[in-house]
């Protein structure tokens, strides 16, 4: 059975997503997509032979559309996931889940309705061989009690509608879920640091240092660059009781010449997590097709977006901040 899939906003990440949809994975094809730019969703459509709607909505209601995808700007996610929920379809969402917490609760609260698991969450990182491989360290107790996470994220530039706290908003949301993922715990506090701000930010927050504190007492702590220059740089150290796990570099070779050793650095998100996004969709082709989701949830969307919103109070306050989480609903306790 062929999953039908219809893609909500094909800019950058959903064409990427189309691409490993059509070209790449079995099991799915690609048969509505919709965008605000109309001829940008023509010209993807007429790609793949899908067809064009105007809106996000009618893609989600058409009756050959089985599952859904929302890549569109992250303003816009929590009405289509809503929509999707209300319409009984499975939805994979990037991040966000949404902008405010209001919007994720809403989420919370419908999936939470129809008694079970209908998004999943862009988060990516968890499917990564490495962040699993780190993860499994941890859990076999190699390391011991896991007492400092360490978390670098190393953009080369943004896009222009990046504004002033997107560093930790948009960006170290990534850092702020493997770190859960990973320590298996929940934020209870925040405290965010700005250096000397990179003269190619246009003004923006960059870098930042954050910490968090977790519940059972590890510490978080993020470097975040989103202007950095020379490549997209994903950096991790779990630091435990008895000893460390690193995320290790990850060339297939390594280059000795003229006296120096060298490899390669990815380009951006798309060539470091090819694998994980192949990875990602797999599992979420497979859940949507028997009517559910997998990995990240939409809870670890609330989590991500409550977090990095009090971060950026934070950031004003010059304060650590508490994080008060809500009840965590049933449907999401086997996440
Ligand atoms: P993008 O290139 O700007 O693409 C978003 C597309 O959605 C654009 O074509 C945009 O049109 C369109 N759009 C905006 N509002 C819409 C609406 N109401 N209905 C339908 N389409 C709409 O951005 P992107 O880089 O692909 O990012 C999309 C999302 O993916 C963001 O939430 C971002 O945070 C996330 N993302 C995640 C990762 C990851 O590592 N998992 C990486 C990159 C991006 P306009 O250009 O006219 O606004």
């Amino acid at each position: 059975m062929t999953l039908q899939i219809g893609v909500i906003g094909v800019g950058m990440i959903g064409q990427d997503h189309i691409r490993r949809l059509t070209t790449v994975l079995a099991g799915a094809s690609v048969v509505a997509v919709s965008d605000v730019e109309a001829t940008q969703a023509q010209e993807v459509a007429a790609r793949i032979d899908a067809k064009t709607y105007l809106t996000g909505e009618e893609v989600i209601s058409a009756s050959d559309v089985e599952a859904v995808i929302v890549t569109s700007w992250g303003p816009t996610h929590a009405r289509y996931v809503l929509a999707a929920i209300a319409a009984g379809k499975p939805v994979f969402c990037e991040k966000p889940l949404a902008e405010t917490v209001e919007d994720c609760e809403a989420v919370l609260n419908a999936e939470t309705k129809r008694g079970k698991r209908l998004v999943q969450l862009g988060f990516m990182r968890r499917f990564d061989a490495q962040y699993r491989a780190m993860k499994e360290t941890i859990l076999s107790g190699a390391i011991g009690a896991p007492l400092i996470f360490q978390s670098g994220h190393r953009n080369p530039s943004v896009p222009g509608y990046y504004t002033a706290n997107n560093a930790l908003t948009d960006t170290a949301v990534h850092d702020i879920d493997i770190a859960r993922f990973l320590l298996d715990d929940e934020p209870i506090a925040i405290s965010v640091m700005a250096p000397r701000k990179n003269s190619r930010g246009n003004g923006l927050a960059d870098p930042l240092l954050t910490l968090i504190e977790m519940r059972a007492g590890a510490l978080v702590a993020i470097e975040t660059s989103v202007n950095i220059a020379y490549a997209y740089d994903i950096r991790g150290e779990v630091i435990g009781e008895t000893g460390v796990v690193t995320l290790a570099e990850r060339n297939d070779v390594v280059v000795k010449a003229n006296g120096m050793f060298s490899g390669r650095v990815p380009a951006d998100w798309r060539e470091r997590f090819v694998d994980a996004f192949d990875a990602e969709f797999r599992a979420w082709i497979a859940a949507a097709k028997a009517g559910g989701a997998a990995g990240p949830s939409a809870w670890d969307g609330y989590v991500a977006t409550i977090t990095s919103g009090i971060g950026a109070k934070a950031i004003a306050s010059g304060d650590r901040e508490t994080i008060t989480l809500r009840h965590r609903p049933p449907v999401y306790s086997a996440n």
